[in-house]
């Protein structure tokens, strides 16, 4: 169990466990290459603060928190080759952004760009 992801008076047990029952029930296609070409304001946030952003992986397939250095903590869920028309990518995120906008938001782009660096970090949907 990492620490330094998850702010100071909140259990990482609770918000894993919640979360990725939650983010499972709610996930879908991530387009991630048309956040790319669209220049949308989560890829623009997501790709600057890839490196910097702290990812704590978790032991569910394809969860993990993202915290982007000027944000708060959330629980992430993104796995390779379940998408459909949309690309590569399916998942889900417990932001608002993700929740209220089309196309993902910038935890999402955050792992979707470091899948690339960091192989692992997203596994493939078996
Ligand atoms: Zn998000």
């Amino acid at each position: 169990m990492s620490t330094g992801v998850i702010p100071e008076g909140t259990d990482p047990e609770e918000i894993e466990v919640k979360s990725v029952e939650w983010l499972a029930r709610n996930a879908g296609p991530v387009d991630i290459a048309g956040a790319r070409e669209r220049e949308t304001e989560a890829w623009e946030r997501g790709k600057q603060n890839a490196s910097d952003a702290a990812v704590d992986v978790r032991q569910d397939v394809g969860a993990a928190v993202v915290r982007l250095p000027d944000g708060d903590p959330h629980a992430t869920l993104l796995v390779e080759g379940a998408g459909s028309d949309n690309g590569p990518f399916a998942g889900a995120c417990d932001c608002k952004g993700y929740q209220y906008h089309d196309g993902p938001c910038a935890h999402l782009v955050t792992r979707a760009v470091r899948s690339i660096l960091r192989p692992g970090e997203v596994p493939e949907d078996v």
